[in-house]
């Protein structure tokens, strides 16, 4: 389609799980794909990093959690869910959909697979450019975009999409004036760190009302052990000291499970306010969102990888009706409506976990409606051609 220098088919902003994997798709059919990145190749983000089942299925897809397992990812095999001091629930991870475990890798590693994917299948990435701003032509249509390097140079790059893959705090949402269709209640403050030494082989949640908290095993032995409340909660108690708060939360919720006192927390914490969930339009004329920046959800969902490798996909099939010759206005919404049936039900029942305001019986509730969306979710995934 479009050549010169600064001329693409696809500008991509953000080579995270949703620019690298749409980078990745979008080349693979042979498209001219370049994307942006701020931040430098393999730096680390905020996240707890836990792929749901619908990820992983993405990925094994694509070639790439062969990739992620030989990395030394563990391999997860059962769920935990413990409910206040005495009621377990352990759930197998049963085959299914051609995944027989869930990974929780870090962004480290997952994040450089993908962009290496992306790479491997023609892309260019380049790294250490800040987008500052979308460029439009006389009709108003989304052309590209314009940036500055690490040195301060200015960048232009031009093509027929420019896709926001840059995360919740979207320049090119915002730029594009994307509306925003659905807003959430609920806000979770997460605050986590990775510990050592901690035996735990699958993941494990707990909820107790006003907390909630997890363990997920990751690569090098280590265990990413988070505890999360509401954001208002988290200003009132934890923001003052987070490390005596988030200790404090952990024994409260895991009714101070003797694994986290047999060894030393981390000396390093992350900690995240909160912010309510959000769907945004996706697309319009030139421009697409994927991943956060066109779908938020509370963390306390882990799902917010398994959407990006989701919109990524279904983004890449819109893409590729519109190569085929259908109009972009029919294509996009497509997308759009796709992942909006997908994930409409998980976003009500993650709103309501981020509220706090659950009781044990009613957490219960919500997470079976989220576990049975997740499912729904994997077999619409499943039934997509990866080449149509
Ligand atoms: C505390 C916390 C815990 C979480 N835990 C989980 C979990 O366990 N499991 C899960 O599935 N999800 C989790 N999530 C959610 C998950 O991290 C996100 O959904 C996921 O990172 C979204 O990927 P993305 O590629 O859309 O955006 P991001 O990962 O946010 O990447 C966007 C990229 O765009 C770049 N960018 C932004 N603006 C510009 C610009 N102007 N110019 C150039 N580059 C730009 C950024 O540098 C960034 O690298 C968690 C989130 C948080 C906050």
């Amino acid at each position: 389609m479009n050549q010169g220098p600064d001329r693409h088919d696809v500008v991509i902003v953000g080579a995270r799980c949703a620019g690298a994997a749409t980078a990745m798709l979008l080349a693979k059919r042979g498209l001219n794909v370049l994307v942006l990145e701020r931040a430098r190749l393999g730096a680390d983000t905020l996240s707890t990093h836990a792929l749901m089942r619908g990820g992983a299925v993405q990925l094994r897809r694509w070639g790439l959690l062969d990739r992620i397992s030989a990395a030394g990812t563990p391999a997860i095999r059962r769920t935990r869910f413990h409910y206040g001091d005495d009621d377990t629930t352990t759930v197998s991870i049963k085959p299914a959909a051609g995944v027989d475990a869930l990974y929780a890798p870090r962004r480290t590693l997952l994040d450089r697979v993908l962009v290496d994917a992306a790479i491997s299948a023609g892309a260019q990435v380049k790294f250490g450019v800040d987008v500052t701003g979308l460029e439009r032509d006389s009709t108003g249509r989304v052309v590209g975009v314009v940036g500055r390097d690490r040195r301060g140079d200015l960048l232009r790059a031009h093509g027929w999409l420019t896709v926001g893959a840059d995360g919740a705090r979207s320049l090119v949402a915002r730029d594009a004036e994307a509306t925003t269709v659905r807003t959430g209640v609920g806000s979770g403050a997460i605050v986590y760190g990775h510990w050592v030494g901690l035996d735990v082989t699958g993941y494990e949640w707990f909820y107790r009302p006003g907390g909630s908290a997890g363990l997920i095993p990751t690569n090098d032995g280590a265990v990413c052990v988070f505890a999360g409340t509401s954001t208002y909660r988290f200003q009132r108690e934890l923001l003052g000291d987070i490390r005596a708060g988030y200790m404090r939360l952990l024994k409260e919720v895991t009714g101070a499970d003797a694994r986290l006192g047999s060894t030393s927390p981390p000396r390093r914490l992350h900690a995240h306010p909160g912010r309510p969930s959000y769907v945004r339009k996706p697309w319009g004329p030139g421009w697409a969102l994927v991943g956060d920046a066109g779908l938020y959800l509370d963390p306390l969902s882990t799902h917010g990888i398994t959407d990006a490798l989701r919109d990524a996909q279904l983004l890449s099939h819109a893409v590729a009706a519109v190569l085929r010759g259908e109009e972009e206005v029919t294509a996009f919404s497509h997308y759009e409506a796709r992942r909006d049936h997908i994930a409409g039900p998980m976003f009500s029942a993650v709103d309501q976990l981020a509220t706090y305001r659950w009781t044990l019986p009613s957490v219960r509730r919500l997470l079976l409606e989220l576990s049975s969306a997740m499912s729904d979710e994997v077999e619409a995934l499943s039934a997509l051609r990866a080449d149509a």
